[in-house]
């Protein structure tokens, strides 16, 4: 270790950012070389929602080496394939991202090429037809596959109890030696000279001091703000919605292995089916809607019955101006937030703690290193602001909202991305680039964005070769999904919560 190491690390939260990065930090920093204390105050509480995940949370869970099974019974878990977005390019419209691609590249062209040219050929069926996810999940069948994470046939993520997750994170980091803190953080005390972050200290009496903090404080950015003063860039002129109403309800039903988004006159409303309950919200613009409307709304959309009375959450879409600001690195909502709609929070925690890793400091905290990870943050940021955007976008909806959302000017890097889309069937993928070709294609395609042409390489089929291979796929497709196990059936078998 060299004399300059981080000989101790602060993690201010106790919320899934939080304990996701103790976990991680002790993994590979392991106590008492560097010391990790944790401070988080049970009077604050967590947010209490953030419940769907994407694939990338198997990484994250196998290195940490958690048994999936078990993981899934511990935290009242159920399978996610993806999610199916209903009314969203108009009423009554549905479409499915799923966790995967429509089916290997056929002479080295993706697959929606040849679907474009089906088309104009005549057959209108969706591609979702050709989605091996979405035949999974609309028949509520599931079987885990355990093959290589990245190079599996499709992928899945999970829906699971937030805070039976931090729980779990918390029992793994402890044991590896992670000191926790119970208290209220009532002062941070910065060092005159170069304004770091010294040391906070609880309501108790309790001073922690550290060489680097990691801020996993929630919405208020305790650290991050409001000691440094960092700065907030906010996109809510792009992604209006700024509240969500929330309320736990019992299942109606076997939990489906999706995630399912109901556009709404004001936003939209998912449904995430845990073992026990289901989780529910409305996420909506306050300025197209009131807090009392979203409320009747929501509670005029439930399937099952209500199992406490519904609360109101509010936020402002965007991300701090630095994520990393002097010996201070914010993660999770202490860095930024955008609406849940690709369950895209804890994918970001995911990545700000590796990259964390990756650009991990000493105490000469050099100015380069924090300057990296703040642009690399905030471009990835920004792809996944440009991927929900088109979620709303190329609407027909409409309702105020919506109307504002077409209407809006969007992103140039968004603005690019639609134009050779339209042009060619393409997607110019940027650097970090949460979102692959298939799922932009899902989503565009979905929203009723078709593009002008397709790949002419499509074309040296005849059409009766190209209908006979692409009806060849779509029959394969539904005969794999018809032989998996239902959800339900998988569930009770594998990980059935205690
Ligand atoms: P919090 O859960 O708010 O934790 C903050 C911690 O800081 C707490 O432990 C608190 O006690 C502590 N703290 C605060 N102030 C002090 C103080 N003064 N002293 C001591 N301790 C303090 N993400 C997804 O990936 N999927 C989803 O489906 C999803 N849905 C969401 C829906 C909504 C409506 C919202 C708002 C968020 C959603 N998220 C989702 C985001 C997800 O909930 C968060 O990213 C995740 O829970 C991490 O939160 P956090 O740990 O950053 O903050």
């Amino acid at each position: 270790m060299s004399d300059r190491a981080l000989r101790s690390i602060v993690v201010v939260g106790g919320g899934t950012a939080g304990w996701m990065a103790a976990a991680v930090l002790s993994r590979f920093l392991p106590p008492p070389q560097t010391s990790i204390t944790l401070v988080e105050s049970e009077d604050i509480g967590t947010v209490g929602v953030g419940e769907a995940t994407v694939p990338l949370i198997r990484h994250f869970n196998a290195l940490l080496g958690f048994d999936e099974r078990q993981f899934v019974a511990e935290t009242h878990g159920t399978f996610k394939l993806g999610i199916e977005f209903v009314g969203w390019g108009r009423p009554g419209a549905v479409h499915f991202h799923g966790f995967g691609d429509f089916g290997e590249p056929i002479d080295g062209v993706s697959p929606h090429h040849h679907w474009l040219r089906l088309r104009q050929l005549g057959d209108l069926e969706p591609i979702d037809d050709w989605s091996f996810p979405y035949a999974a999940a609309r028949r509520g069948r599931f079987a885990a596959n355990d093959d290589d994470l990245f190079s599996a046939p499709y992928r899945y993520a999970f829906h699971f109890d937030a805070a039976l997750y931090a729980r779990k994170l918390r029992t793994y980091a402890e044991q590896a030696g992670v000191k926790r803190i119970e208290g209220r953080i009532v002062d941070v005390a910065l060092s005159g000279d170069t304004g770091f972050i010294q040391s906070v200290t609880t309501s108790g009496g309790v001073e922690v001091s550290g060489d680097f903090f990691v801020d996993c404080s929630g919405f208020q950015g305790l650290l991050i703000e409001q000691a440094l003063k960092t700065g907030y860039v906010d996109w809510s002129h792009w992604l209006p919605a700024d509240r969500a109403v929330v309320v736990p309800t019992s299942l109606a039903g076997p939990p489906n292995p999706f995630t399912r988004s109901t556009a709404l006159e004001a936003g939209w409303q998912w449904r995430i089916p845990l073992q026990h309950r289901e989780g529910n919200g409305y996420v909506y613009s306050s300025r197209f809607t009131s807090d009392e409307r979203a409320r009747d709304v929501l509670l005029a959309n439930l399937c099952g019955q209500p199992l406490a009375e519904p609360r109101v959450l509010r936020f402002t879409t965007g991300h701090r101006r630095k994520f990393w600001n002097r010996n201070c690195l914010a993660v999770g909502l202490a860095a930024g937030f955008m609406e849940p709609l690709e369950s895209t929070s804890i994918q970001l925690i995911q990545t700000a703690i590796a990259r964390l890793i990756e650009f991990l400091p000493d105490r000469t905290f050099d100015p380069a290193i924090a300057a990296e990870y703040n642009r690399v943050t905030a471009n990835e940021f920004a792809r996944i602001r440009d991927f929900l955007i088109a979620h709303y976008h190329p609407s027909q909806r409409e309702e105020p909202l919506w109307d504002y959302c077409r209407g809006m000017a969007i992103p140039d890097s968004l603005a690019h991305k639609l134009e050779v889309w339209q042009a060619c069937g393409r997607v110019p993928l940027l650097s970090e680039e949460s979102h692959q070709e298939p799922s932009w294609v899902a989503v565009l395609l979905g929203n009723g964005l078709i593009p002008r042409r397709h790949d002419p390489i499509v074309d040296r089929l005849s059409p009766e070769q190209l209908t006979a291979l692409m009806q060849r796929r779509r029959a394969a497709i539904a005969e794999a999904a018809d032989a998996m196990p239902l959800h339900q059936y998988y569930i009770d078998r594998n990980c059935r919560m205690p």
